[in-house]
């Protein structure tokens, strides 16, 4: 996900329900947040369905999320322990309850831009179910790629030799070619940021099936999506530091690391990023608390990566401009000192306006100060894999 694009997230019900609405098949759902709803929505929908936990993080199945089900008696058991789970910091309230599709393959088929190319690019994998940044990462080419003139749309010979290319059989290559085209054009209509099927699921009789949804849109352009933005409420609910950061006004994407990252200015905050996963860390946020950071906004930024629970190790990036270090200095130590025991350890580099005297009036009881941004990120990277060990 581009961090430098707000994305509104949509729930899978969500997706699913523009999906279908555009021609895309979908499998026979209900929503529901009791155990009873879920197993009224399973008599109706007939057995066997997926309960399916409605919060967005990948790898909800990995993580205990999803569960097929075969009976009422089965169906009330995963609803009991679905609804009311925390699937990776994030409170399930909701699951989707879907007609249980009997696959023979599983394939990828996504949408978002390419910033290298400046286009937009549509892609198709056969190596579908599994993360596709995994298989972004070990066999590239298994993913096929097709740019996009937007000015001209997907033509549909794209869309046809996406498929084949990426040498999903003749049968449903026609199928999965109309499926890419209409996402497409599903992304283009609604600001898109994100879209993807994951997996596309291909039966034994030859049909294809969006088992998965995610559809992800430039928040800044809800202003002209009135159907898209009717669905912000309902995806705000969700994530309680997403909510935090809002209240806080931060600009702030969640990620799946374990380094909590702090930063004033989103090049900066985007520098610390990639400088952490320089050094081997995984970055667990983009936090820009922006400019004339005021002690306060500092302990609200403390309190966001604090109470993360995935967050190790915490660096605080800030470049004194109109924000001065020495103020910046004053908000950590007044946050900090509030706690007996500092929970996780945060390593601090100052520069710009009056970074000496920030450093200097630094609490080095409470946070380790380095003098160079690379420093700083090298020993939070260290102090996250000590924990992680
Ligand atoms: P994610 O883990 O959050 O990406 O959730 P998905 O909806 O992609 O589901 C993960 C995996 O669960 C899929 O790749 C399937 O292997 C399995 N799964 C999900 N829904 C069904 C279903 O309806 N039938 C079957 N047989 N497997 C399913
Ligand atoms: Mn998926």
């Amino acid at each position: 996900m581009d961090p430098r694009v707000n994305q509104m997230k949509l729930h899978e019900f969500q997706a699913k329900e523009l999906f279908a609405e555009a021609g895309i098949p979908t499998p026979d759902s209900q929503l529901a947040a009791t155990p009873e709803e879920v197993v009224a929505a399973a008599e109706e929908i007939g057995y066997p369905v997926a309960v399916k936990a409605q919060v967005q993080v990948g790898g909800r199945g990995k993580a205990g999320g999803i569960e097929l089900v075969e009976n009422a008696e089965e169906a009330q058991a995963a609803a009991e322990s679905i609804i009311g789970m925390d699937l990776k910091g994030i409170h399930v309230d909701r699951v989707l309850v879907e007609q249980a599709v009997d696959f023979v393959n599983e394939l990828y088929v996504g949408v978002t831009m390419d910033r290298g190319e400046g286009k937009p690019v549509a892609m198709v994998s056969t190596r579908g179910g599994v993360n596709i940044e995994e298989v972004a990462e070990e066999d590239p080419d298994a993913i096929v790629r097709e740019h996009v003139d937007p000015a001209f749309g997907m033509h549909p010979y794209q869309a046809r030799k996406a498929a084949f290319e990426a040498g999903v059989d003749r049968e449903i290559a026609t199928d999965v070619a109309s499926v890419l085209q209409t996402l497409y054009q599903l992304w283009d209509d609604n600001d898109g940021a994100d879209a993807e099927i994951n997996p596309l699921m291909v039966t034994s009789d030859d049909e294809v099936v969006a088992a998965d949804a995610v559809f992800n849109v430039d928040e800044d352009a809800l202003f002209r999506q009135p159907k898209i933005a009717e669905y912000e409420e309902d995806t705000k609910s969700d994530d309680p530091l997403e909510q935090k950061a809002d209240e806080y006004d931060f600009d702030y994407v969640r990620l799946d690391g374990n380094v909590g990252i702090i930063g004033n200015g989103a090049g900066l905050v985007m520098t610390t990023l990639d400088l952490v996963d320089h050094y081997g860390g995984t970055p667990a946020n983009f936090l820009d608390v922006g400019g004339g950071a005021k002690a306060e906004r500092i302990a609200n930024a403390l309190d966001m990566v604090f109470s993360d629970d995935n967050v190790d190790a915490v660096v605080f990036n800030i470049f004194g401009g109109i924000t001065r270090g020495d103020e910046v200095a004053r908000g950590i130590n007044e946050a900090l000192g509030q706690f007996d025991e500092i929970p996780k350890p945060v390593v601090v580099r100052l520069a710009g306006t009056n970074w000496e005297e920030g450093m200097e009036i630094l609490d080095e009881s409470l946070v380790t100060v380095e003098q160079t941004l690379e420093d700083a990120v090298q020993r939070s990277v260290e102090y996250a894999q000590e924990v992680e060990a």
